[in-house]
């Protein structure tokens, strides 16, 4: 190991590391080899509440600083990160087992590109001014006081800068919660934003399952919830902050699809599906598992997908060349091998893969199913793990129809050469991110977020704002104030 990722300590508040061990022990596994590589706790009632102190005592201060003045912390933050991007990049291939490969270009630089990016709009953050006659209303932009964050454990790092990089951009203090399975990644984002500058109390790290999540959200001093995590998940945690009248951010699972024309650049389309179902091993929100392929192409596709599965390199993630690496955990990899046999027991074809790797770590093999029809367990629900279904189809009202007839609405995208045909598609999307030739972009310029039950609110973009601050009126009369009586 290039370095021990056993943290100074589970929990990071009021600007620095805090231990409790009579929480839950959390074993942290390496994916790519089964092995405990640091022990963390779980976050006792005295942890939680350190947090929650320490983060409303910072907030009114932080919010009082000129939005210019918050930016530059959150850009100086967004260049230690790029600065130490290597590091950063061993430390969520521990955390995840996603290859180096990947994380080295898609995790701590798309963490540095929210801090980069919000930083940069903290100083032009207004409220507006509404003349009426004499008299007037001005808006004011004000944070919302303090938001609670819970990650999912595909992108920790990631996802702890998308969450605080807006909320903190708009005078916010955060308390965020990394998923059990990854709990290291998001303890060095606040490490970084200390030395950056960042006042105590306003980003802490505490650990826990699902409890600890929720006792944040049941809280009455936390002022809104931002969720990153599956359906299941979401319908609890917006129930509970339902009840405290709270904000959220449900950004929820998916079942994407991804629909491959008969005029395609079929090379870019095996590329886009390729992206859209193995980059991670599968493990992606957006990613478009129902490829629907015109009858057409169906073989010429497939064929050419297959020869390209050849050229995966699977081994160890520390080894640059990797480019497809182990499961998070045993149990995704399992649900995954579940699914796979409920794909057979259904009839689709197996055409690619389909098995665990024989090595230590949780790897299974890229795999693929053809002839999937659309009520098929694998078409309707979400697997995530590296396993794609092709369906066909042969005119786009059909596939239009069938591409929407599911309950989720994260992501979608098309592949064609017809220009009106392509926008004509995308504007029927039930989805919240479209692609049109390409897929899982996810720039921070853009915003990210889904329809149906894939969630609720943005993030990313200048979108997030709306969905960290609040409008607050103020009416202005000039003359005298009218009274009946
Ligand atoms: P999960 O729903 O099991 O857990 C997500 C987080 O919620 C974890 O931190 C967990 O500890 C916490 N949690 C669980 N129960 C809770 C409760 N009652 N109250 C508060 N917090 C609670 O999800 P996961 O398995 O970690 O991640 C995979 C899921 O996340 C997939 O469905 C995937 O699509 C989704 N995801 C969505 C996006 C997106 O941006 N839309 C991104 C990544 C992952």
């Amino acid at each position: 190991m290039s370095y021990d990722p056993q943290p100074t300590a589970s929990h990071f508040i009021d600007g620095a590391y805090v231990e409790d061990t009579n929480g839950t022990p959390i074993p942290v596994i390496y994916p790519a080899t089964g092995e405990t590589i640091a022990t963390l706790y779980a976050a006792t009632p005295a942890i939680v509440e350190q947090a929650i102190t320490s983060a409303r005592k910072a907030q009114a201060a932080w919010a009082a600083m000129t939005g210019t003045e918050r930016g530059r912390i959150l850009r100086r933050a967004a260049d230690m990160i790029r600065e130490r991007n290597h590091d950063l990049s061993v430390l969520e291939t521990y955390d995840t087992g996603k290859p180096y490969q990947e994380t080295s270009v898609a995790d701590a630089t798309s963490g540095a590109d929210a801090l980069e990016y919000f930083g940069g709009l903290a100083g032009s953050l207004t409220g507006e001014h509404i003349q009426l006659g004499e008299d007037w209303v001005y808006t004011r932009r004000e944070a919302l006081g303090l938001c609670v964050g819970i990650g999912a454990w595909n992108y920790p790092t990631q996802i702890a800068c998308w969450k605080a990089a807006p909320a903190l951009a708009c005078g916010n203090a955060m308390i965020f919660k990394p998923s059990e399975t990854t709990p290291l990644c998001a303890l060095k984002v606040a490490e970084i934003l200390i030395e950056a500058g960042l006042p105590a109390g306003l980003f802490n790290v505490v650990q826990g399952m699902g409890e600890v999540g929720q006792s944040l959200v049941t809280d009455a001093r936390v002022d809104k919830v931002s969720l990153t995590g599956s359906v299941p998940t979401g319908r609890k945690v917006y129930a509970a902050a339902a009840e405290g009248i709270k904000h959220v951010t449900m950004e929820l699972g998916g079942k994407s699809p991804m629909i491959v024309f008969e005029d395609a650049d079929i090379d870019n389309a095996v590329s886009g599906a390729i992206l859209g179902n193995f980059y991670s091993s599968g493990q992606i929100c957006s990613n478009g598992t129902r490829v629907f392929v015109h009858r057409d192409i169906k073989e010429a596709f497939l064929a050419r997908l297959s020869e390209r599965l050849e050229n995966a390199v699977i081994g160890d993630p520390m080894d640059p060349d990797t480019s497809f690496g182990p499961m998070v955990s045993e149990r995704q990899m399992q649900i995954a091998l579940d699914y796979v046999a409920k794909g057979e027991a259904e009839g689709a074809r197996l055409i690619y893969g389909g098995k665990r790797i024989e090595r230590d770590g949780f790897y299974m093999q890229p795999t693929v199913f053809a002839d999937v029809k659309d009520d098929m367990v694998i078409a309707r629900e979400e697997i995530f793990g590296p396993v794609m279904a092709v369906l066909d189809f042969e005119d786009e009202a059909e596939v239009m129809a069938r591409a929407n007839a599911t309950e989720f609405g994260l992501a979608a995208g098309v592949f064609t050469q017809n220009l009106t045909r392509a926008h004509r598609v995308a504007a029927r999307f039930e989805a919240g991110t479209c692609y049109i030739n390409t897929y899982n972009d996810a720039p921070v310029e853009a915003p990210f977020g889904g329809m149906k039950n894939s969630g609720v609110g943005r993030e990313n973009s200048k979108a997030a704002i709306n969905h960290y601050s609040q409008l607050k009126s103020v009416y202005v009369r000039m003359g005298d104030v009218e009274a009946p009586f």
